[in-house]
């Protein structure tokens, strides 16, 4: 790609960003859709978000997405913010405007492209969402907002739990959020369940580590979605799988928040015959990919 006097600059904010896989998605895209757009990574030190975000303003850049830990940080320097992720509490996008920049939360509406992509449904369901970080608190405003009849959101300090639950629920105006402690797990009701794994156990190197072991919470599970995507199979797919659940990774959750990014910038759509590229591209940096 030529980079000229016309080229645009988008990138990611965050600490640590040596790893990110955005630039792949965004310079991918870019490239198909033959937009003079470059995508890059800014490390950014604690605490110098608000400069980082006047710095972006003074050099015109077309967007930016933020990653840990600034996603709520971040809120204080936006001068417009989507209704979603206002309620979310956190943003994962800038986009310009004439005065500044509006945030966005795509995480979210990313995750639930990814799910329905896969013919995973939300409405109507009884879910069990273990979290309740701000990845995990994203699900549970997502969750209750299309339509889920029950989330079961376990976690290892269940007042974080509770509190995210009291925020939702109060949002959406229904009861559908339950909390409770991971180890409460026995107490979850019969039935079959969709369960997200939104915690950051198993994540890598630790891929050993799974948020629960005992077989029969996996016996509880028809379809297992871990936000996690290395490695391309946690501990906590391979029991779900093991029990005769179906199982998702995360990476087609950052795939689609990057792309909704993509499209909130460059005012397209991207089709899904180009996300299916990016997708492929994506899977070449996982040896153990299927
Ligand atoms: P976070 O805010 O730090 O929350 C971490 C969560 O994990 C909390 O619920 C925490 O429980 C729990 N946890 C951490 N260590 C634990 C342990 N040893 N035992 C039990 N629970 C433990 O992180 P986050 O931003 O929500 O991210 C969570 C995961 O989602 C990460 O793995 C991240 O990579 C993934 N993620 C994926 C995408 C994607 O695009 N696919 C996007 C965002 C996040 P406590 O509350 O008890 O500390």
């Amino acid at each position: 790609m030529e980079i000229n006097g016309k080229t645009r600059v988008c990138g990611l904010i965050g600490n640590p960003v040596e790893h990110t896989l955005s630039p792949m998605i965004h310079n991918t895209l870019a490239e198909i859709l033959g937009h003079n757009m470059v995508y890059v990574p800014f490390l950014v030190e604690p605490g110098r978000v608000a400069e980082a975000v006047t710095g972006a303003k003074a050099l015109n850049l077309l967007g930016l997405n933020v990653t840990v830990p600034f996603k709520s940080d971040v809120i204080a320097s936006l001068d417009e913010i989507d209704d979603l992720a206002g309620n979310i509490g956190a943003v994962n996008t800038l986009v310009r405007t004439e005065s500044g920049y509006k945030g966005y939360n795509t995480d979210m509406e990313g995750l639930y492209r990814a799910m329905t992509g896969e013919g995973i449904r939300l409405d109507g369901e009884q879910i069990i969402l273990l979290g309740a970080g701000g990845a995990a608190r994203a699900v549970a405003y997502l969750c209750a907002v299309k339509g889920a009849e029950r989330v079961y959101m376990l976690n290892r300090t269940p007042g974080k739990a509770q509190t995210v639950a009291a925020e939702v629920n109060r949002t959406v105006g229904r009861e559908v959020i339950l909390p409770m402690a991971t180890e409460e797990y026995g107490k979850l009701p019969e039935g079959k369940f969709l369960a997200i794994q939104g915690t950051s156990v198993g994540l890598a190197p630790h891929v050993d580590d799974v948020i629960i072991s005992d077989d029969s919470f996996y016996e509880k599970i028809h379809t297992g979605f871990d936000l996690i995507y290395s490695p391309w199979e946690t501990r906590f797919m391979k029991l779900t799988r093991a029990h005769g659940g179906r199982a998702y990774n995360g990476l087609k959750m950052l795939l689609y928040q990057g792309i909704i990014a993509y499209e909130l910038w460059n005012r397209v759509n991207v089709s899904e015959m180009d996300a299916r590229i990016v997708y492929e591209k994506l899977k070449g940096c996982f040896i153990d990919a299927d």
